[in-house]
């Protein structure tokens, strides 16, 4: 079975072996489904939507395997081993793939890594991030230790959204879970992120039992006079983190507890491709969300596509299948060759992820490695 598509109208042709279309009932009926959800609404490139009608508008790409500090759920204690430069993708493959990909109606870029903000070309990237029309959104995802002397830089060079992580308010405890000190750097980030206008600014807080989950009510106080969106993470396991189901604290349980103290938290509505659920206390300026990951996935939403620093497509954080786009890059394939991979990687993204205990069970690379 072989995936082409119509150089004119990125329509998928699915064939068959055995006949064009008319000896695979099945495989007619995916074409036959994979057009219909195509023309619903506005028309979508066929390369980014997978069998599932899933369109991939957003893209992730990991800067940089390398980070300023050493949070315990993300790296392993022992470290990674970190793939030589020459293998990472330059400035320039970035801007290539990041282009092919808006010009199939990627509307949403976010830099993440290991630690976006260490990477010296970070704003040259953004400033040509920018100039890529249909591109509507430029994010960053970091750690915050950078933040506050690079922020009026990375807006002028066009950043959009921010979401810094932070996974307690207690000086010595951050040091504790991200292995370094810089508590006071991080917090003086949020508040510069908030005096130049970002709104929401997004809080990472990845949540885990007998560590942080009895923050939970200080992280929402603090969106009673910030316009912050705190989100809770429910704690994923990747390889070496250590993850056990018992030190997961899970939506239901972060909400009931929040619930107690402010019976008033209501929901707002849920967008179509949101991964937060998110809620507010009314009154306050900001709002909390919660990324349930684990104990309710949003599979069925996902429009998320990710590239690893070394240039792997990794259509699902959950799935361990990748395919090199780098070394299609470099063996000096055209646009179209490039293409055919990537709708051929979508084509088999699966339906959901296998559920968290199959999943903690499953060799992944760590998250540092993959790019949040
Ligand atoms: N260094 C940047 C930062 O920390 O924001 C960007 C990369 S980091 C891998 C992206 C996000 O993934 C962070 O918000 C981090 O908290 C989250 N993350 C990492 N490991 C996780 C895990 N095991 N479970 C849930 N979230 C995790
Ligand atoms: Fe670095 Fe971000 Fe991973 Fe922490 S979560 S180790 S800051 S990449």
């Amino acid at each position: 079975r072989k995936n082409t598509f119509c150089v004119h109208c990125h329509h998928v042709l699915i064939l068959s072996e055995t006949s064009q279309f008319g000896g695979n009932a099945p495989l007619v009926r995916e074409l036959g489904q994979r057009q219909r959800l195509n023309e619903e609404v506005l028309p979508f490139s066929a390369f980014l939507t997978d069998n599932f009608g899933r369109r991939h508008s957003y893209l992730r790409i990991s800067l940089t395997e390398k980070c300023n500090l050493r949070c315990q759920y993300c790296m392993p204690e022992e470290g990674v081993k970190l793939t030589p430069r020459s293998q990472l993708l330059s400035t320039s493959e970035v801007l290539t793939v990041a282009q092919l990909f808006v010009r199939e109606g990627v509307e949403k870029i976010r830099l993440t890594g290991g630690e976006p903000l260490i990477r010296p070309d970070v704003l040259d990237i953004i400033t040509e991030l920018r100039k890529l029309e249909g591109l509507k959104t430029i994010a960053v995802t970091t750690n915050g230790m950078n933040l506050a002397r690079l922020l009026p830089k990375l807006k002028e060079a066009g950043l959009d959204l921010l979401n810094i992580s932070l996974d307690t308010l207690v000086p010595a405890k951050f040091e504790f879970i991200v292995r370094r000190k810089g508590f006071h750097k991080v917090m003086e980030g949020i508040d510069k992120a908030i005096e130049m206008g970002y709104n929401p600014v997004k809080v990472n807080c990845v949540v885990m039992r007998g560590l942080n989950e009895d923050e939970l009510l200080d992280f929402v106080a603090l969106t009673e006079k910030k316009p912050l969106e705190v989100r809770f993470i429910e704690y994923m396991p990747f390889d070496g983190n250590k993850w056990n189901f018992k030190k997961m604290v899970s939506y239901q349980e972060m909400l009931d507890r929040i619930r107690q103290q402010w019976p008033s938290l209501e929901q707002l509505p849920l967008g179509k491709t949101d991964t937060a659920k998110t809620f507010k206390v009314p009154g306050f300026q900001g709002q909390v969300g919660f990324i349930t990951s684990m104990s309710d996935q949003f599979c069925g939403s996902c429009n998320r596509l990710r590239i690893t620093a070394d240039g792997n497509l990794k259509v699902c954080l959950f799935g361990n299948t990748e395919v090199s786009l780098r070394d299609v890059l470099r063996s000096g394939a055209s646009d179209q060759e490039l293409l055919d991979i990537i709708g051929a990687a979508v084509g088999r993204k699966k339906k959901q992820h296998a559920g968290m205990f199959s999943i903690s069970q499953m060799k992944n690379r760590p998250m540092i490695l993959i790019g949040g």
